[in-house]
């Protein structure tokens, strides 16, 4: 049985940076569930579709083909064949994740894919409801946050080295309003499962917060 590692948590708290390096430790593969969400927003968003607009998006959807592939360890996401892993980071592909992430199609449409690819490899899942509803089972399940000004810090930050010209202030509204979509939303919101294990990253460097994590997985899976 393949060896199935949840991370939940809001937007911004590092989820993804700690992920990546704890599979290239363990080696696992590292599954970014965020990039589905948001492949799905991108082919909309390219149409001229409002992301909110349910029906509209839902007709999108046969017309979609999303497939993870993986090179030397590292995610790419696919629409339709075109590599969109780039495409995908924008601050408006962020919002367009979020509201398509809200219409339960759009998350059945994604399901069987991160099922799948969890069945199949030892993998470290990051995301919003992994350890609540695509892994219930999952061997060991985190819950990784810190505040909202930190971790909008760190994505503004993120962004400058990626010499993108963004504002802090920008940064943290949009980052405060996915927070509230995301954990309000009637299916899968965001939130904590019960047999999660809840770690504040704020003191944590990408270094030491990895090692912490490593620890507690190695804990768990004894
Ligand atoms: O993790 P990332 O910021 O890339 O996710 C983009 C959006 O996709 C989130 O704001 C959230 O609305 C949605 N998402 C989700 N469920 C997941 C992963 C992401 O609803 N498992």
């Amino acid at each position: 049985m393949a060896i199935n590692i949840a991370i939940d948590g809001p937007a911004g708290a590092g989820k993804s940076s700690t992920a990546k390096l704890i599979a290239k430790k363990l080696g696992y593969i590292y599954v970014d569930t965020g990039a589905l969400y948001r492949t799905v927003g991108l082919y909309s968003i390219r149409k001229g579709i409002d992301t909110k607009d349910a029906e509209k998006v839902i007709a999108t959807l046969p017309e979609i083909k999303v497939e993870l592939k993986f090179v030397d360890g590292a995610q790419h996401v696919f629409l339709n064949g075109e590599d969109v892993s780039e495409a995908i980071r924008t601050p408006e592909a962020s919002m367009g994740a979020s509201n398509v992430s809200a219409i339960p199609k759009v998350r059945e449409f994604l399901f069987d894919l991160q099922r799948s690819i969890a069945a199949e490899n030892n993998c470290i899942m990051d995301g919003r409801d992994i350890g609540t509803v695509v892994l219930p089972n999952a061997d060991v399940k985190i819950f990784l946050t810190t505040s909202v000004e930190e971790r909008a810090n760190r994505r503004y930050k993120e962004m400058l080295e990626k010499g993108e010209k963004v504002d802090y202030n920008d940064i943290l509204e949009d980052i405060k309003k996915r927070d509230y979509q995301d954990s309000h939303r009637e299916v899968a919101p965001l939130k904590q499962a019960d047999d999660a294990i809840f770690v504040d990253n704020g003191s944590y460097n990408l270094e030491t917060g990895t090692e912490y994590l490593i620890g507690i997985i190695k804990e768990h899976l004894k």
